[in-house]
């Protein structure tokens, strides 16, 4: 057990780093953040920042000599750095886990062989497979990079070859897949932390909505069957078991109109549709990953409230900063901010939970919440 004053490790330095920083430090735990933008948001609060790429050899080993344990919010870190780390630290979740995970295609063909039901797809790595895949799984295709793509991003949908063919060249021909477009009739996700000793525990399941392909609104609890919610649950725990998974592990499912449950893909860390958990659940995600990497006994993850946690995205900062007395009024909301300086379109600036009784709706209230934090700019 890594016991309250050591110093924990983290790769990335996003706003799940800086949730897992408030978390540790909370507990009495000291932080180490490896990330190379000067202003990142768990940089700035952490009690280190060790400021260097994730192949620096010598950040990294700097890290592992300073810390007891090394966690990641950030999967894209070079399989490399996590073995390097891996020989001299304890490292949750691996760089198995990880690898597998970096990639759609890997990770979609190794829930496949657990005869877990994914997306229809096929790997494009040339212009052949294209045509291949308008073939075996008809006109209406997704594009998507294999690695790096998060909220939509390195994605497009076509409905031919030609089509096709131009997006991937728009890609400048990186590793792709071709995916079938699902009639969706919601989408759900699952947060688990398991630990080395194989001990599981599940946070509520999330319905999520999306627009433009990034999260909008994730609500607890979610409005599907509760045998949906235990069938994804339990493709979760199996593939968290084949990997031998330690950390927090997130994994979404799409659910289409005929009641079919999809894996879409997995997250080997914290997760934006996890966030409702540090206001509703006993235990949030970011302290339970505290918990599973350090080997404490894990928290509950119970929800005690029902939840909608809504994104704001850098879009809602034009013309000026959103007037967050609005939201505030209400006194069951909780507001976050990741402390970022600048807003972009599309860059995830905050969240925030408005909270219920437990059985409550809560999505029209955080709908109508967020449309008067838009309409006080216009
Ligand atoms: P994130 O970072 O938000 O997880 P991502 O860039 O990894 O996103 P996906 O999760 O594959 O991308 O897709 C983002 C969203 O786009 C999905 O949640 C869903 O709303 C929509 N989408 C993606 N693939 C499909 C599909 N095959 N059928 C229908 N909708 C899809
Ligand atoms: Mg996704």
């Amino acid at each position: 057990m890594v016991l309250p004053g050591a110093t924990l490790g983290v790769l990335g330095g996003g706003q799940l780093g800086r949730m897992f920083v408030l978390a540790a430090s909370a507990i009495g735990y000291r932080v180490f953040v490896l990330d190379p933008d000067p202003s990142s948001p768990a940089g700035e609060i952490a009690h280190q920042h060790l400021q260097a790429d994730y192949d620096d050899g010598d950040a990294l080993d700097r890290l592992a000599s300073e810390c007891s344990v090394i966690t990641t919010e950030f999967e894209n870190v070079p399989a490399g750095a996590l073995e390097q780390l891996q020989d001299c630290c304890r490292v949750c979740p691996g760089a198995n886990a990880v690898g597998i995970a970096q990639s759609r295609v890997r990770e979609k063909q190794y829930v496949q062989s657990l005869g877990i039901s994914c997306t229809p797809f096929q790997p494009v790595t040339s212009e052949q497979d294209i045509g291949q895949a308008f073939e075996n799984m008809g006109p209406d295709l997704i594009l998507k990079t294999a690695r790096f793509g998060y909220d939509g991003r390195g994605q497009a949908v076509v409905r031919d070859s030609r089509q096709a063919a131009q997006a991937w060249q728009d890609l400048n021909k990186v590793e792709c897949i071709l995916e079938q477009r699902i009639d969706l009739q919601t989408e759900i996700s699952c947060v688990l932390a398991r630990s080395s000793m194989g001990v599981t525990d599940f946070f509520p399941v999330a319905e999520n909505v999306h627009r433009n392909g990034i999260l909008f609104t994730s609500t607890v609890p979610a409005g599907v069957d509760e045998d949906i919610q235990r069938a994804a649950c339990s493709h979760a725990q199996s593939i968290a078991d084949a990997l031998d998974y330690c950390g927090v592990l997130a994994l979404e499912f799409f659910l289409d109109q005929h009641g079919k449950l999809f894996f879409n893909e997995m997250a080997p860390r914290t997760h934006n549709s996890g966030h409702y958990t540090i206001d509703a659940c006993y235990t949030s995600q970011f302290e339970q990953q505290v918990r599973v990497v350090c080997g404490l006994p894990l928290g509950s993850s119970r929800a005690h409230s029902a939840v909608t946690m809504v994104n704001l995205l850098g879009d809602l900062w034009e013309p000026c900063e959103p007037s967050w007395d609005q939201i505030m009024q209400d006194n069951r909301v909780k507001l976050h901010l990741y402390g970022k300086k600048q807003a972009r379109p599309g860059r995830k600036m905050g969240h925030f939970c408005v909270l219920g009784a437990p059985g409550e709706e809560t999505r029209p209230r955080a709908e109508q919440l967020y449309s008067r934090l838009h309409s006080a700019q216009v």
